[in-house]
């Protein structure tokens, strides 16, 4: 025996001194040492085509030069000043946020992360509100602090139910499982409508602080709403004046391919936009845009030390203009589509797909036992091993965690989503042979 065989792996590290509920991928979890465009390098030596980007936060692809530039021409300037003082990247990147938000009169905060984007909505609309009452959707991530984590409505990441506010769940656009599932679009999203309406009159005291949507669920599995559903949900809210708070922490910025913020495609103009992720490509940023009254509402004193901070602001602000100059919201709408038809045809030859969501390039796989509906997180597992050893990451989600998320840097080539194709096809043959064989009864 070496000695490099008792040394502890990265990974018997990470167990001792992480926490256990930080999963990774896995069983044989994976270290990502550097990147160029789609394409990461592991500790293994090994180069992966990367449909993850890190939980979406690397959004236009890794190693970007017009990106990497901006952060060291900065980082060479000054790292940080606190918004004590004036911050021209802060107030250049809230300048093109806000031109390009569908918020009225729009004023812009950043913050850290989601989580903090998020509790910045809530302490907005609660405290204009002056109450503590939030509508959120079934199937929602929102964070993991503890108003964020009282508004996610999936079980496996509300990790406390200690909150400061009073939540109450609402029908999601989540069709696949949904009691009205067996309606049509319209007639779906009419019972949806209704039923909010009627939360509204018997589940809450009226003056209800905000309603809260992802356009797209991320974690909830790429569920995607028919196109009428916030429409016809903001019929509801503002007869009973609830300010809509869109969550584009996943879905902003034209990943979605149909409209730079997800929520734009439902026709809707919400009161505030929450966002982090991607708008640095993978910097910690997060930030929320508010109509102005929304925004001012606040009397006391609030600042985030690091939110705003030049590395971060601008950084994000060359990712804006990279998504811009390379047109990449029709990029993630032409290759989305590419990628959508492709695993639709793969659904068609395989027993293991329940249904293929999304938009853009957020594409959901809802992954079932052969011929039924019963969700199958363990085939999920599967497939993400297999893809991983024939050098592809994808990522997965979902109440059940049976749901494979295909979503790739915006910057993703039709030779690269075609060679993802030709990985997930011949992967998910290779476990749907193997669980057959497994359920076949032996002579
Ligand atoms: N909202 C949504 C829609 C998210 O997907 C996430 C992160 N997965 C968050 C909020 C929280 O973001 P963070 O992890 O940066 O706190």
């Amino acid at each position: 025996m070496s000695a490099s065989d008792l040394e502890p792996t990265l990974h018997d590290r990470h167990m001792t001194v992480m926490p256990a509920w930080m999963k990774c991928y896995y069983s044989d979890p994976l270290e990502l040492e550097s990147g160029k465009g789609r394409h990461v390098v592991g500790g293994d030596g090994r180069t992966y085509l990367d449909f993850f980007g890190g939980l979406l936060a690397t959004m236009v692809g890794h190693d970007i030069p017009e990106i990497t530039e901006a952060l060291q021409r900065q980082a060479g300037r000054i790292l940080h000043s606190s918004t004590l003082y004036l911050i021209r990247s802060q107030v250049e990147l809230a300048e093109k946020i806000a031109a390009k938000a569908p918020v009225d009169n729009p004023k812009v905060f950043f913050v850290n992360s989601g989580s903090e984007a998020v509790e910045t909505a809530f302490l907005l609309t609660t405290t204009a509100r002056r109450s503590n009452q939030v509508i959120a959707l079934r199937g929602s991530y929102h964070g993991r602090s503890f108003g964020t984590v009282a508004a996610t409505g999936i079980r496996g990441w509300s990790a406390s139910s200690l909150s400061p506010l009073q939540v109450t769940y609402a029908h999601s656009g989540y069709k696949y499982r949904s009691p009205f599932g067996h309606l049509s679009d319209k007639e779906f999203t009419a019972a949806c409508r209704d039923e909010l309406q009627t939360m509204i009159e018997t589940s809450t005291s009226g003056d209800i602080a905000c309603y809260i949507a992802e356009p797209v669920q991320g974690a909830g599995g790429f569920a995607t709403p028919p196109d009428d559903f916030f429409r016809e949900m903001k019929t509801v809210l503002d007869a009973y004046d609830v300010p809509f708070v869109s969550d584009e922490v996943q879905s902003g910025w034209g990943r979605t391919g149909r409209s730079y913020f997800g929520i734009e495609h439902y026709g809707v103009r919400p009161q505030a936009i929450t966002f982090a992720k991607g708008l640095a490509n993978g910097l910690a940023i997060g930030g929320v845009v508010t109509e102005a009254d929304l925004m001012d509402c606040v009397s006391a004193n609030s600042i985030s030390t690091a939110g705003g901070n030049p590395i971060a602001m601008t950084t994000a602000s060359a990712v804006v203009d990279y998504i811009d100059s390379h047109d990449l919201q029709e990029n993630a709408d032409r290759v989305g589509r590419q990628l959508r038809q492709g695993l639709e045809s793969i659904a068609d030859r395989c027993s293991l797909i329940g249904e293929v969501r999304g938009a853009g390039l957020m594409i959901g796989v809802e992954l079932v036992e052969p011929g039924t509906r019963t969700a199958a997180p363990a085939i999920a597992d599967a497939v993400l091993a297999e893809a991983r050893d024939v050098g592809l990451l994808i990522g997965k989600g979902g109440l059940a965690g049976n749901v494979l998320r295909v979503t790739p840097p915006m910057t993703v080539t039709e030779e690269e989503a075609h060679e993802a194709l030709g990985i997930l096809e011949e992967v998910l043959a290779t476990v749907e042979a193997r669980q057959s064989s497994a359920v076949r009864p032996s002579r």
